[in-house]
């Protein structure tokens, strides 16, 4: 149904197929095998001959609904799930690459995913170039013989730096390789990456598309060329995502676009209340004309997302004082949830981190990064305000 319907038509419609009871609501298939009328159909289902479903490792029909919503949402023309978006990235680099290749990755990734390219897949001989992500001739002076993989984020986490999407597809194209993006922070609601250029994309869907913080899930999605062997790599190694997940994951979805237009309308009043705030020395967020990428990020988002960063003057001690302070917002890393979450990255998610890495990567002890939910933005200014002044 993907070429007739607009988006926000497919986010409620797509990939459902109702069982012989019609039910109304997408089904929730909790089953690991399927049976078969007889040993001649079973054969058949193995072999490949007659297309359906074998063992939930590979096939799943309310995973299958999941996948089939989220590639409709991304333009895709197929995607494949998994059990959180650490396998997603996994499975595609598993996917497509082997032993001489090499890739080029934005720096200031998600902390996993250095650290699967930089110290896990180095192991196996796959060996990272990581660039300033928003210089696009570091991407190009980056390129090696054997570079099959350009891998980046954007907006970054936590300054919300831009990468230019076409930009890098184009670089990438002429080098014959692949440009993939984790569009985790804007999803599909805000940004499509596949129609700038990108020819797969990953998410960890365990943030915004489930969107209440319940499940881990991930996915990756594209060309049916990349997927299909993405499905041989999770078919015999199974980072399998849940029927369970899919379903929450599914239904999540449906209020995608919503949830995502309605945090990023927070986020940017909370962002502009934040930088009339004295003792507040710096506000990251791509939505502000502040933002020294904020025509790029208009250019290939829709709005400035829902995450915003903020320096406070004083260190981590003033930095602490405003988490401590809190009493709606959850002190937590995880984002993408309808609560909203603060975190102090120098001493959670960048805490392992040399300081002089920290330092270089622009995460100062006065940096405190907040994921904003759906609460009153008058409640969370409060909040805020309360360590702020103190
Ligand atoms: C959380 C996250 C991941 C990893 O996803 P999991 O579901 O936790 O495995 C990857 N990329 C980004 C940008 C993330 O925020």
């Amino acid at each position: 149904m993907n070429e007739q319907f607009d988006p926000d038509t497919l986010a409620i419609r797509a990939g459902i197929e109702r069982s012989q009871f019609n039910e109304h609501s997408e089904a929730l298939y909790l089953t690991s095998s399927f049976v078969f009328e007889n040993a001649a159909k079973a054969a058949a289902r193995f072999s490949g001959e007659e297309e359906g479903n074998v063992y939930a490792r590979f096939t799943n029909p309310t995973v299958s609904a999941m996948q089939t919503r989220l590639a409709a949402l991304e333009g895709a023309e197929a995607c494949i799930a998994t059990a959180s978006g650490m396998s997603a990235i996994l499975s595609l680099a598993m996917a497509l690459l082997q032993s001489g290749d090499h890739v080029v990755a934005s720096d200031g990734l998600f902390g996993a995913t250095q650290q699967l390219f930089g110290n896990i897949l180095s192991k196996f001989g796959i060996e990272t170039s990581f660039v300033r992500a928003t210089d696009l001739g570091a991407y190009r002076d980056a390129l090696r013989p054997r570079t099959r993989l350009f891998f980046i984020e954007t907006p970054s986490n936590p300054l919300t730096e831009i990468v230019d999407i076409a930009g890098v597809a184009a670089v990438a194209h002429e080098a014959g390789a692949i440009l993939a993006v984790d569009n985790c922070f804007c999803t599909p609601a805000l940004q499509r990456p596949l129609e700038l250029g990108a020819d797969v994309v990953v998410h960890s869907a365990t943030k915004y598309l489930d969107g209440q913080g319940r499940v881990l899930g991930g996915a990756v999605a594209g060309r049916k060329a990349v997927t299909d062997e993405v499905l041989k790599f999770l078919r015999t190694a199974g980072p399998t995502l849940s029927p369970f997940n899919a379903w929450v994951i599914l239904k999540g979805l449906e209020t995608l676009r919503l949830r995502m237009e309605a945090q990023s309308a927070n986020a940017l009043e909370l962002a502009r209340w934040l930088e009339r705030q004295p003792g507040v020395s710096r506000v990251y967020y791509p939505g502000l004309p502040s933002h020294p990428q904020h025509e790029l990020a208009m250019r290939q988002q829709k709005s400035g997302g829902a995450i915003v960063s903020f320096e406070v003057e004083g260190g981590r001690e003033a930095a602490w004082r405003v988490v401590d302070a809190t009493r709606v917002i959850s002190i937590t890393a995880n984002l993408g949830d309808t609560k909203t979450t603060i975190t102090h990255p120098a001493t959670t998610t960048h805490g392992r981190i040399t300081p002089e890495a920290r330092t270089a990567a622009g995460i100062s002890e006065g940096l405190l990064r907040v994921a904003v939910g759906l609460e009153s933005v008058a409640d969370l200014k409060a909040d805020l305000a309360r360590g702020l002044r103190g």
